[in-house]
Order: structure tokens, then sequence, then C-alpha cells
């Protein structure tokens, strides 16, 4: 059986309140879907939980109206995984940003470190394919989508007590999955480094930096993109929510 469709609105949601939804959006329901009048749709908001709402009106615009709360909006999840990468070619990037989201990501934090190619990044992508990656992956709220920062502008902005995982494919570091089993309840940010990966001053930097924990994802150099899920997904398995 198809699922109901998903739609992130920015509107506040509650019962008999009507939203109108934006072009790209009554598209999808009724051209693509070609869904008529009455038909049900469940929307999130971020902030008032899910509802089941009915789709009421079908002319060229769609708008909807919530009929009744399917989920209460939980509080943010404790603790909290933030992921600094560098940006890396645009589809490499991109699915860095969808798979933060499915994985779970409070925020993510595109860094400019020494070796980073890519210098400029459209927020506003990234945003769009976090909202449909949070509508597919049931989640009820956004990540943040912080704006470009430099790796010390970026540091200097995580919240105190944030632990920093630095995943350094240089080796000598401690195995991820042994560093995160001690680090449990506290919020962390993962780093991931650009292709051609951090400088010896970065590295030094960063290893002398308080609250740093330098880990290594195996022998093997993984792909930017690859290297962040890994994390991001041992991190949840470890100290998150896959428990
Ligand atoms: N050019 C670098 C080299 O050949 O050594 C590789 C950089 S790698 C493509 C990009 C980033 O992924 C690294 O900066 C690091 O943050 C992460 N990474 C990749 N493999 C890793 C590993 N085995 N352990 C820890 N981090 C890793």
């Amino acid at each position: 059986m198809p699922t109901t469709p998903r739609l992130f609105v920015s509107a506040v949601l509650s019962a008999g309140r009507a939203v109108a939804l934006d072009e790209e959006q009554s598209n999808y329901l009724l051209r693509v879907l070609r869904l008529g009048a009455g038909s049900e749709v469940r929307l999130f908001n971020g902030r008032d939980g899910e509802w089941a709402a009915a789709l009421s009106a079908a002319g060229k615009k769609a708008e909807v109206t919530p009929v009744s709360q399917l989920r209460v909006q939980p509080p943010p999840a404790r603790p909290a995984l933030t992921l600094l990468f560098a940006p890396v070619k645009k589809d490499q990037t991109d699915l860095i940003v969808e798979k933060a989201t499915e994985l779970g990501a409070a925020c993510v934090v595109p860094v400019l470190t020494q070796r980073t190619q890519t210098r400029t990044v459209r927020l506003d992508r990234f945003r769009k394919i976090a909202l449909e990656a949070a509508e597919q992956t049931e989640r009820l709220d956004l990540p943040e989508i912080a704006d470009v920062a430099s790796l010390d502008a970026a540091l200097a902005a995580l919240p105190s007590g944030t632990a920093l995982v630095f995943c350094d494919e240089t080796g000598g570091a401690r195995p991820a999955a042994a560093l995160m089993a001690d680090m449990k309840g506290r919020d962390a940010a993962l780093l991931i480094g650009p292709e051609g990966g951090f400088t010896p001053e970065e590295r030094a930097f960063l290893r002398s930096r308080p609250g740093t924990y330098p880990v290594s994802l195996g022998p093997r150099i993984l792909r930017a993109e690859t290297a962040a899920v890994a994390a991001m997904a041992l991190w949840q398995a470890v100290c998150g929510d896959w428990g």
C-alpha cells in the first residue's frame, strides 16, 4: 500500500486552519500523484508535530487543511550530533547533506579548511536537500544548515561541552568506536576533511585543541562522503538513538 504523502510546510499547524502549498508541492500532489480534493496528506513544520490533513482545494494551487494530529513534536534529540565537513564536489556534497539529515544530525556546518577546493556553497540548495530528506525519512524536524565558516570560526561556534571527533585519516588515532563508547551522553561534532585531507598545521592544531578527540575509521582511506556517513552511523549506534 502506498504511504500517505508527507510534506514540510512552514505555516502553523492546527485543526481546521488551511495551509496554502507552494507551486512545487501543489504540482507534486495534483499532477505527479494526481490526488483529488479530500485526499489525505501528512504535514509537519518542525514545531507542531505531524498532522493528517485533507486536500481541500484542487485548482492550480493546492490547499491542505489539518484534521488530526498524528504525532506530537518530540523535544530535540539528546545528545545532539553536529556534522562539520569540508565541501567536496557538488554531487558528493549533496549526498553528505542528505545522509546527515537521514542519520539524524541536528546541525550541518560546511567548513573551509586549507585544502578545501569548493569554497562557495549554495545554502538554499542544502536546505532544500535537507527538507526533502526529512520528508522522506519521517523526521519531525529539520537539521540546522549553518552558514559556511572557516575551520576556526566553526569550532569557536560549537556549544561549550561539545566533544569534537576529529576524523584523522593519517592513523595513529584511537579507533572511533572505542572513543565514542567513552563519550556517551555528550553532544558531539564530527569533523570530516576535504579530498586533500588536513594540512600538518591543521592536524597539529586539532590534536592540541582541548575537547578534541582524533579518531581512525580504519586502515582504508575513505572518500569524504563515505567517512561522513560511516562516522555518523557509528555515532548513532554507540551514542545516539540506534540503541
Ligand atoms: N587525501 C587524503 C589522503 O590521501 O590521506 C584523504 C582525505 S579523505 C578523502 C577525506 C576525509 O575523510 C579525511 O580528511 C578524514 O576526515 C576522513 N577520512 C577518510 N578516511 C579516514 C580514516 N580511515 N580514518 C579517519 N578519517 C578518515
